[in-house]
């Protein structure tokens, strides 16, 4: 897939304004560590950075996309470069022994050398220790780049010979772009790019239609706060609970109600470009017409005072039911 830094820049700016600068200094590090939370183009900017190391032809600081190394770096198939990842839930020594020794006899077409390690906090203690005599020894010809999402577990020995560059977290508008692309709906990655902006725990409640289905009770249930109330503890015994088991998934479940009053509000304020629930203006419309700024600002006000009270371990069961019953008042 052709990329330029430019394209890059848009998510990583600074990551990409560090890595271009040295590559027009010729002054690229012999290693680097790529961290930050999964979906945020750590790989991506490592294969473009390998393009760039190969190519003989580089535009300014951007590889040709034409030339042989390019495109078999594009395909997957470049001779002196090697991705490492976990293999099962670790990256073993024999893996790095492995790449030392693809490195022991040199490249067919060039003496350069290019290696990605994935998730490298997943190294065994012997696989980042032989990996450590390698980064001490750099031979000028080869770039490692080391990725992770917890750089809380790299050996500060690793740490202390390698760049570190910092990925920022995707926006929430990345990441619903993100979504999106995968095939998740509209409403659905709208209302993910709220609850997080961590992609990998966006698929995890999109597994298995979670989200959706929490999204639903949470409609159903203030569907009935507003016009059937004699209905609402039955809901939450027979649906809430069920769904939204727990701790975490309470908290969720109280943020979805906030964003939802949220909703009523910017619909009463005629903000409704605005909307996470986009799809559910009709209801909104109605919840909006039942209520004023003043109601709906104490409605939130109550679901952050829950979210306050679940933190401070009062009993779920208890803190829902007082809920509710705030929630019914006008
Ligand atoms: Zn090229």
């Amino acid at each position: 897939m052709e990329m330029m830094w430019n394209e890059l820049a848009k998510s990583q700016e600074k990551v990409v304004r560090i890595i271009t600068n040295s590559i027009q200094k010729q002054r690229l590090s012999h290693a680097y560590l790529f961290e930050g939370a999964k979906g945020t183009g750590k790989k991506k900017i490592a294969i473009q950075l390998a393009k760039t190391f190969f190519c003989e032809n580089q535009q300014g600081a951007d590889p040709c996309e034409t030339c042989p190394d390019c495109k078999r770096i594009a395909s997957g198939n470049h001779p002196d470069i090697h991705i490492i990842h976990p293999d099962g839930q670790s990256i073993k020594i024999e893996q790095i022994r492995h790449l030392k020794k693809e490195f022991s006899y040199r490249g067919m077409e060039s003496t350069k050398k290019f290696y990605i390690i994935e998730d490298a906090q997943k190294m065994t203690s012997s696989a980042a220790n032989g990996l450590l005599k390698f980064l001490e020894e750099p031979d000028g010809l080869s770039t490692a780049v080391l990725t992770t999402s917890e750089v809380q577990k790299i050996l500060s020995t690793i740490l202390s010979r390698t760049q570190i560059l910092s990925f920022v977290p995707l926006t929430p508008l990345q990441l619903i772009e993100q979504l999106e692309k995968s095939g998740v709906s509209k409403p659905i990655s709208r209302l993910l790019g709220q609850l997080t902006n961590d992609i990998e725990e966006a698929y995890q409640l999109y597994h298995e239609d979670w989200i959706a289905q929490a999204r639903s009770i949470m409609i159903q249930l203030v569907e009935e706060v507003c016009t059937r109330p004699h209905q609402v503890m039955l809901t939450l015994q027979e649906s809430w609970f069920a769904h939204f088991k727990e701790k975490n998934q309470l908290n969720l479940g109280l943020d979805l109600l906030l964003l939802w009053y949220r909703d009523v509000l910017r619909t009463l304020l005629a903000n409704e470009d605005q909307l996470i629930f986009v799809d559910q203006i009709d209801i909104l419309e109605r919840h909006a017409l039942k209520s004023s700024q003043r109601t709906v600002g104490h409605h939130m006000a109550s679901i952050l005072e829950a979210k306050r009270r679940l933190g401070a371990n009062v009993n779920p069961q208890l803190l829902m039911e007082q809920l509710m019953l705030r929630l019914q008042e006008g």
